[in-house]
């Protein structure tokens, strides 16, 4: 049944004319889903139709949607400042408390925070403050990005470099020169001998001795891999891959844009492996998406650098929105609730269960693995569960049989990443998300994989 009212029908005929969407591709947009409304875990369309917002939007929406303190927090920001310059000799307090506020909440050895509008753009703020760093130590040619296979960074001219999803570079090449990629962590697949944390960690080690330790500037890295398929590495890999560091001078980048503010259960994801990086970038869950907010933490060794600079060599990085006063308020309240709700202890508890749910499915044959951490999960869909087949197209069926029935979430897809991997169906809510929708999630996916397969 259409039951779409007319206005609709007016947007998406001027959707189709003149908009371009992210990824876009025409097809998707013969019949777009128009979004008018969102309270909690829930979207509403403009057919009226409700579904579950089973990926927090993109990753982002931490604290659910539609919460008026975050509102209040804008409108009470506009109307006392709402813009100004933060560049060279300028600040404002909303921008200076959440930087302290963050370098509070994050490794011990963090000392100062550049305020973005997103991730790719704190990635690529963090590729800049690598090589800034080696070059105010007199080691300029300390310039190349290691990252890993299945990576995603972003999809600027850098950090889709650094990014490893090829249909994310097919028509865009070439890549920015100086960036490497390995091997990623990722145990259902791997295929060397021996523990998958140490060989993936070894990969780095021998891609830098490769270039040569005195060309590498940075590795990027996400604690767990979110867009690639919710990859989590073994517990020997973090650990093995800061020695590897340590031993080559070469700095750690987190990216932290998927597993920051509370997502695996603790504020930021190396947490779980005891290791500091030396840089981490953030973004979505810092203001759980209600505006665009980014930025990079770097150490206290990496801030000493940049404060201790002569004006020939100052940090020339900027951006107009860097900074921005009300972005940094509603960040502020983002924060009060993740704190005064006890969301990232409610994400490991909550998470767990969630992901004991799915671990059911294990019984459907389609059903690879399962796996996550925290309010992140993500199914692996395969042909046959033996030889891990990848299942050809299996996951857009489910994907579909899941909007059907009223689930909204996200799937890598195989012919995303490198061969030989399979259909993988993400889960990110809302960290605030009621025990019975995330048990109804587990019901949704199980009822669409049994339908599709
Ligand atoms: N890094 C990671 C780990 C991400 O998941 C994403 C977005 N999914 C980005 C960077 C890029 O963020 P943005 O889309 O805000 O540029």
């Amino acid at each position: 049944m259409n039951d779409r009212v007319p206005a609709d029908d007016v947007l998406v005929t001027a959707d189709q004319r003149h908009m371009i969407h992210p990824l876009h591709f025409a097809a998707d947009h013969a019949s777009p889903k128009i979004f008018t409304a969102a309270r909690g875990s829930m979207l509403r369309t403009s057919d009226g139709r409700e579904y579950i917002d089973g990926l927090s939007g993109l990753w982002n929406v931490h604290i659910g949607h539609g919460r008026r303190e975050l509102a209040e927090a804008a409108a009470t920001q506009m109307q006392t400042l709402d813009y100004a310059s933060a560049y060279a000799g300028y600040s404002n307090a909303p921008a200076i408390r959440l930087a302290e506020r963050l370098v509070g909440l994050a490794y011990d050895n963090m000392a100062a925070a550049y305020f973005t509008t997103g991730g790719a753009e704190s990635n690529e703020s963090a590729f800049k403050f690598a090589r800034y760093h080696w070059k105010r130590l007199g080691r300029p040619d300390k310039v190349k990005i290691i990252s890993r296979r299945y990576a995603y960074h972003g999809v600027t001219m850098a950090a889709m470099s650094a990014t490893s999803l090829p249909n994310y570079q097919t028509m865009f090449g070439p890549m920015v020169p100086e960036f490497l990629q390995v091997a990623p962590p990722y145990p259902y697949r791997w295929t060397g001998n021996g523990d998958p944390g140490i060989g993936a960690a070894d990969a780095v080690e021998e891609a830098i001795l490769a270039a040569g330790a005195g060309t590498v500037a940075a590795v990027i890295a996400e604690p767990v891999m979110g867009s690639g398929g919710v990859i989590v590495p073994p517990d020997t890999y973090w650990p093995r891959l800061r020695q590897v560091c340590d031993r080559h001078d070469v700095l750690i980048i987190a990216d932290e844009v998927i597993t920051g503010f509370g997502r695996t259960g603790t504020w930021f994801g190396l947490t779980h492996w005891g290791v500091q990086p030396d840089l981490m970038s953030f973004a979505k869950g810092v203001t759980s998406g209600y505006l665009p907010l980014g930025g990079v933490i770097v150490s206290k060794a990496m801030h000493d650098v940049i404060q201790s600079a002569p004006a020939s060599e100052k940090f020339m990085h900027a951006a107009t929105y860097s900074g921005h006063p009300v972005c940094c308020a509603v960040a502020l309240a983002n924060l009060d609730i993740l704190e005064n709700e006890g969301l990232v202890e409610r994400a490991r508890v909550q998470g767990d269960r969630f992901r004991a749910g799915l671990e059911t499915l294990r019984s459907l044959p389609a059903v690879g693995e399962v796996r996550g951490i925290g309010m992140l999960a993500a199914v692996e869909l395969v042909a046959d569960q033996a030889s891990k087949a990848p299942a050809k197209g299996l996951g857009a069926r489910v994907m579909a049989a899941a909007t059907e029935r009223g689930l909204i979430t996200r799937l890598r897809g195989a012919a995303d990443g490198p061969p030989a991997s399979g259909d993988t169906i993400c889960f990110a809510p809302p960290l605030s998300t009621p025990e019975a929708t995330l048990d109804r999630i587990v019901q949704i996916i199980g009822e669409s994989i049994q339908a599709a397969s």
